[in-house]
């Protein structure tokens, strides 16, 4: 019998107890799924970083603690997880990832705030360009950045992506290194950072970065709110750009005093930009446990190094 521990927390419990169980099922897999294992006899866990278990080291036989979560940056800094650690690459989040951030882009794009916000008599007849002619960058271009950018190169944006390591994503030119951050971000008009939260990327755009940017280049940020200084930010939108879309925050929630709320060139979401869908994630779960115990290799393992 294989005893997997369901750590992630009462809330997600009451979602993951309705589809796991037939996921786990499907994969072939017999096994006692439970909130409640003696942690010496757990062979995996399925954690969130504020769920259940802080100190893993008494879950010694464990094989793989798997997040839910797509971000690891609070469980790769905790000393006592020593166990193989998989991110989430869920093809629901990846979906809410690609709608939102269409969506805030094509707001931007289409000027949409003239026609909702300025209904005040004025007949403001400016045509949009065209997707063509608005480059935009994406940074990160992991399992959501290179959904993203896919999706906006469809439809006819030209664009452009940063990521550690070179690849090829058709529709999307891609670049590396500092020289590499540099070209994308002086060239877009708009630009997406999907990139993890680790120690290189902590503050990455900082004032130097954000003085690169075109005057009115507009920035959405469905990462990680510490991917930039705030206070950089928004000194760079009081001298040139043109808008912050942020979804992420240093702290959160945002408290209510945060100069953010008020700026007129910043529109807040509250940590909504997506989310891991149970239904589509409890079959990665399973997928997991099956290659663990076929004695496969595991997929989306984080490299501690690298810190994502
Ligand atoms: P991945 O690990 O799949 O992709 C990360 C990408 O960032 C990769 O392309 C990687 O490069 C690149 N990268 C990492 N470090 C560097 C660096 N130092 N320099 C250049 N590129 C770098 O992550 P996901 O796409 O799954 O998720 C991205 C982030 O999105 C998560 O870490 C999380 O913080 C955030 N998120 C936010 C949500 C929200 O609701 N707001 C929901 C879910 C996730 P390479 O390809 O070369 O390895």
């Amino acid at each position: 019998m294989i005893r997997v521990l369901f750590a992630a927390g009462a809330k997600c419990w009451s979602e993951y107890e309705l589809v796991l169980p037939e996921a786990l099922e499907a994969k072939g897999l017999t096994v006692d799924l439970s909130r409640d294992h003696a942690p010496g006899t757990v062979d995996y866990i399925v954690t969130a970083p504020n769920g259940d278990v802080q100190d893993y080291r008494p879950y010694r036989c464990c094989k793989l603690v798997q997040n839910i979560w797509a971000g690891v940056e609070n469980l790769t800094d905790n000393p006592t997880l020593t166990q193989p650690l998989a991110r989430m690459v869920d093809p629901g989040l990846t979906r809410g990832m690609v709608e939102w951030v269409t969506g805030h882009v094509l707001r931007h794009h289409l000027g949409m705030d003239r026609h909702i916000l300025g209904q005040d008599g004025i007949w403001r007849s400016e045509i949009p360009p065209l997707a063509a002619d608005r480059p935009v960058t994406v940074l990160g271009l992991g399992a959501l950045g290179s959904a993203c950018a896919t999706t906006l190169s469809d439809l006819g944006f030209p664009v452009r992506g940063w990521a550690r390591r070179d690849k090829e994503i058709p529709g999307v030119e891609v670049f590396s290194g500092h020289d590499g951050l540099d070209a994308v971000l002086r060239d877009a008009q708009i630009v997406v950072l999907l990139v993890p939260l680790t120690a290189l990327t902590r503050h990455l755009l900082n004032a130097e970065r954000l003085a690169l940017l075109k005057r009115n280049t507009i920035i959405l940020n469905p990462g990680r709110g510490p991917l930039i200084d705030d206070g950089a930010l928004i000194a760079a939108l009081d001298s040139h750009l043109g808008h912050a879309t942020l979804d992420v925050f240093e702290t959160e929630p945002l408290p209510a005093d945060h100069p953010f709320w008020a700026h007129p060139k910043v529109t807040v979401t509250p940590h909504i930009a997506s989310a891991t869908r149970p239904a589509t994630a409890a079959t990665v779960i399973a997928e997991n446990i099956r290659r663990g115990e076929a004695g496969q290799p595991f997929q989306h393992l984080v490299d501690r190094e690298r810190g994502y």
